[in-house]
């Protein structure tokens, strides 16, 4: 008999008290939450899998154009380019259809729901922090990888690099177990390996802000922006560094790299949501069970690599979104997926 998640988090937290009733270890757990997810046959919802991952860390790149990777080659961009010979990727996800910008996109990204709320989104079209919660935006409780991870008595950790991402420990506050915001994006990462190396959490999200950043300033896939670009690749050849010489790390760690939104040449406004350099991005999988050098439309025929196509949601097969961060990386942790979510629900999508 499988174990579930409830019961998993409750063994943790009480140990063999398990016949003790209202397990709740989580105050921004509504009790509809706290109901057993059953195990079942593989490929539905509530279905787990045996983890391939100890550790997951979701980094997402802020204004990320998928041109700056190439443009820049193995030369400028050392570090991205390993991540792809080595891992399994494709240049060509998409963000949420509703928006190109970052809360919306972030929230797709933790949440695995899509924006408009009429439509089981999760109803966050804002980009400024509103002081408020998801669950307002939405209209009612809303779960996030954060939640589920908790669920399974592990932790998690968010590093961000805007100060509006206090919107998400704010919304789910007993399961993001740390938040650091630092705008400093060097010293953020810093900070994220000390982490890594000290104790590691079975999710951490990093948020870089650097590209989008410059790219408002001086215009995306400008020289400064590009050289933002290659700074970005040293932040992640560190982490990978980290990642390489730490046992643990190395042997149980899937990294999954995205991003909310790219930006078009020459321009320092990403807003609209109908142009191709806004809606498409990368989505690279590297470390514990990822296929090395692959192509993620390749090994998933379920996902249709959507071409030059802003494809919407009724599409059957969906291209790669950055709104599967949060199922995939549940996935990998062999946890089923987040409740009320949408993108990559079933949980099939496999690096
Ligand atoms: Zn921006």
């Amino acid at each position: 008999m499988r174990s579930t998640p409830l019961v998993r988090a409750c063994s943790v937290v009480l140990g063999l008290l398990l016949a003790a009733s209202g397990c709740s270890t989580s105050s921004d757990a509504p009790r509809e939450q706290n109901s057993a997810v059953m195990a079942s046959s593989s490929g539905q919802p509530g279905a787990e899998t045996a983890a391939t991952s100890r550790y997951v860390l979701a980094i997402s790149v802020d204004g990320l154009n998928r041109r700056a990777i190439t443009k820049l080659g193995k030369e400028g961009a050392p570090n991205f380019h390993r991540l792809i010979r080595r891992g399994a990727s494709t240049l060509n996800a998409r963000t949420e259809l509703e928006r190109t910008i970052t809360l919306p996109n972030h929230t797709g990204m933790l949440t695995g729901r899509r924006v408009d709320k009429d439509r089981g989104g999760h109803g966050v079209f804002f980009n400024d922090d509103n002081g408020r919660t998801v669950h307002d935006a939405a209209g009612h409780h809303v779960s996030s990888v954060f939640r589920e991870v908790h669920a399974h008595g592990r932790k998690t950790a968010l590093f961000a690099s805007k100060t509006k991402f206090r919107f998400f420990k704010r919304s789910w506050p007993a399961s993001v177990d740390t938040i650091t915001i630092d705008l400093d994006n060097a010293r953020l990462v810093d900070r994220t390996r000390a982490d890594l190396v000290a104790h590691p959490h079975a999710f951490t999200f990093l948020h870089l802000s650097l590209p989008d950043v410059v790219g408002h300033a001086k215009d995306f896939m400008s020289r400064p922006y590009l050289r933002a670009v290659r700074s970005t690749d040293k932040r992640l050849g560190e982490l990978l560094r980290t990642i390489r010489h730490h046992t643990r790390l190395r042997e149980g760690m899937t990294v999954i790299l995205t991003a909310d939104h790219g930006g078009p040449t020459g321009s320092g406004n990403h807003g609209d949501m109908t142009r191709r350099a806004n809606y498409q991005v990368p989505f690279i999988m590297w470390g514990a069970g990822v296929t090395k050098g692959a192509d993620l439309y390749d090994l998933n025929p379920a996902y249709r690599n959507p071409g030059k196509d802003r494809r919407g949601y009724a599409a059957e097969r969906q291209p790669i979104r950055n709104g599967d961060v949060a199922n995939v990386a549940l996935t990998m942790l062999g946890m089923s997926e987040v409740r009320g979510s949408e993108h990559d629900v079933r949980q099939d999508l496999r690096p």
